[in-house]
């Protein structure tokens, strides 16, 4: 018999959102479906998975760092054991410092006390011979990235074996809602959640104008040469997967017509490879993914403000990894005790004063 906080949960979507939402109602003994189209059209599955503490070109933390990385860190630990995966992958992101005011800055952050466990100087001739006009790299050292597309397809796996998975495209206008419980397709759940990343524009029961869905293009490239068990940043990101293998990107684009990779994007690719980096290249992949972005930059996480059994957990933007472990738990937590859970940027968005 299920306890009076366990609950029956429909979640749609599992990218990093549904996942780690599907993660914390399995760890609070709810029954849940996840509804999911195909892991190929999860933006979650082709990300780099940072998760980097220090960011932007003033190497600022980054919103809610101190509470959202270490929360991330024990939840994907906690996973990992449970899927017995290479989940979360310890790694330094090294990042060019490209001109003397830059190095100014890096060197008087490091002597910040809020910052000098975070960023460091080390010996970085080993990149700099990587790199053409390269002035110098500095090194993050909190950071460490999630192993996205092994992260989603074991979950994926664990949910089918839970009989939690339906792989279908939900019709969110069927939703039928009242009376204390959502109705699909036949089925009665006590919650409906909403993550279905930047598809959720068209979503019927929650409309805004906040959403600005931006478009980024990787490559999957061979470097026989170059470093590994490392991250860099240099203009475009370049992540150690395995062996030689290399995730290489990306840009936004804000004025896209379709989630497919382009030719442009891949030539732009292919030259920031032959100006910037010395070692020999071989192109083994070129994919694409839609960061579910907000005009507030930041989650857009909360309850339908005329159905309280309908939520939505989007707007992770360019940070799902490092938010929706956070937001999950608080999220989960709060349908469990009754109590309503919602983001500032939510509530700018529908409305809600
Ligand atoms: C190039 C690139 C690099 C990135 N790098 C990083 C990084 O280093 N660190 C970081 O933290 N973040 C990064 N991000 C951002 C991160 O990937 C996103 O924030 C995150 O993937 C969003 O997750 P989501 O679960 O909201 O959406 P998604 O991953 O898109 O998942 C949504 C899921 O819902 C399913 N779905 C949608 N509609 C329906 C429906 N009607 N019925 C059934 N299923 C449905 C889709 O199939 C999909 O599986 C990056 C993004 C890009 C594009």
């Amino acid at each position: 018999m299920r306890s009076k906080t366990s609950k029956n949960c429909m979640i749609i979507g599992q990218g990093i959102g549904g996942t780690m939402l599907a993660w914390h109602a399995l760890q609070g003994g709810w029954r849940i479906d996840v509804y999911d189209e195909g892991a190929l059209k999860s933006t979650s599955h082709h990300s780099s998975a940072i998760i980097n503490p220090v960011t932007g070109p003033n190497f600022v933390k980054s919103w809610r760092t101190s509470e959202l990385v270490p929360f991330a860190r024990k939840c994907y630990q906690e996973i990992q054991t449970r899927l017995q995966g290479d989940i979360l992958i310890e790694m330094p992101l090294w990042r060019h410092v490209h001109d003397i005011r830059a190095e100014n800055l890096w060197r008087s952050k490091m002597m910040d006390a809020e910052y000098e466990d975070l960023i460091s100087i080390h010996d970085n001739g080993f990149l700099l011979d990587q790199f053409r006009n390269a002035n110098l790299f500095g090194r993050v050292d909190a950071s460490f990235r999630i192993n996205a597309s092994e992260l989603i397809s074991s979950f994926r796996t664990l949910l089918k074996n839970e009989e939690s998975l339906k792989e279908e495209t939900v019709r969110l206008e069927n939703l039928e809602l009242g009376n204390g419980f959502v109705h699909y397709q036949g089925r009665k759940y006590d919650h409906c959640i909403v993550a279905t990343g930047y598809h959720g524009v068209v979503d019927p029961w929650f409309v805004t104008d906040a959403y600005r869905p931006a478009k980024g293009e990787i490559l999957l490239c061979r470097l026989n040469s170059f470093p590994r068990e490392l991250m860099v940043k240099f203009g475009k990101f370049i992540v150690h997967l395995e062996d030689d293998l290399f995730w290489v990107g990306s840009n936004f684009q804000y004025d896209f017509n379709n989630e497919y990779p382009d030719k442009d994007q891949l030539s732009e690719l292919n030259e920031f490879l032959e100006h910037s980096v010395v070692s020999p290249y071989e192109v083994e992949g070129h994919f694409s993914g839609i960061r579910p972005a907000t005009k507030y930059r930041r989650p857009l996480i909360g309850t339908h403000p005329g159905y309280g059994n309908l939520h939505l957990f989007n707007g992770l933007g360019t940070k799902g990894f490092s938010l929706a472990p956070f937001f999950s738990a608080r999220l989960i937590d709060s349908i469990k005790r009754g109590q309503v859970f919602e983001t500032e940027a939510f509530r700018k968005a529908f409305q809600i004063l």
